[in-house]
């Protein structure tokens, strides 16, 4: 049977980071689901569908042909890369994930790569409802500070500008909405590991969680 790991936790944490690193470590299938709630925010933001059209956002997810293969995403058959990780898609992509019927087209698909892959997972609700029986369930956190300045640096090197509050206050925001969403909101799951990576390093978290995969 495949194995299943599923990585949860706050904006910013260092899920996406730690879930590639770890799957590549294991030679496993890295599924970063967060990319795929991008995508489709990025696809109704081009296409000018209004925010509040819950109905038109929910036609647009049915009509939406996702291929994720490790980081290359294809979007309608076309490669999308860095246009997921605009400002712009970062601030609406948690207004457009509360909505329960586009999840569900998602989340199906994140089961269907698991079915037929070993994964490492990413996202809010990998260990509560897209991979409830996964085999390891980690949730990632950090302090506020310490994932406001990782997001910080990354956009440094990117040579994006930045503002470190106006990070701060965009992390804290889409953990609200995250959090409090209705349907699948972002939780620990009861029998996930929570792990504070504050002040920790990339290997020192893979090693930490390779311990617990083998324990
Ligand atoms: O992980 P990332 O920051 O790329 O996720 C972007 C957004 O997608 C999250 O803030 C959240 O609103 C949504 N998301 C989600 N469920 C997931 C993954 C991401 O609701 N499993």
């Amino acid at each position: 049977n495949h194995l299943q790991i599923a990585i949860d936790g706050p904006a910013g944490a260092g899920k996406s980071t730690i879930a590639r690193k770890l799957a590549k470590n294991l030679n496993i299938t890295y599924v970063d689901t967060g990319a795929m709630y991008r995508a489709l925010t990025y696809k109704i933001l081009k296409d000018k569908i209004e925010i509040n059209n819950i109905d038109s956002i929910i036609e647009t997810a049915k009509n939406t042909n996702i291929l994720l293969i490790e980081d290359e995403l294809y979007l309608d058959n076309q490669h999308i890369t860095d246009e997921i990780r605009s400002k712009e898609v970062t601030h609406y992509v948690s207004y457009i994930a509360q909505i329960p019927e586009l999840r569900k087209i998602l989340v199906e698909l994140q089961k269907k790569i698991a079915d037929n892959n070993s994964v490492v997972m990413d996202g809010r609700d990998i260990g509560t409802f897209v991979l409830p029986n996964a085999n390891v369930k980690i949730f990632l956190t950090a302090s506020i500070e310490e994932r406001a300045y990782r997001r910080y640096n990354e956009l440094l090197l990117k040579d994006q500008p930045v503002n470190l509050q106006e990070i701060k206050k965009s992390i804290e925001e889409r953990d609200k909405i995250d959090s409090q969403r209705d349907y699948a909101p972002l939780v620990k799951a009861e029998d996930a590991i929570e792990l504070d990576t504050t002040g920790l390093s990339i290997d020192e978290v893979i090693e930490k969680i390779i311990h617990i995969i083998h324990r």
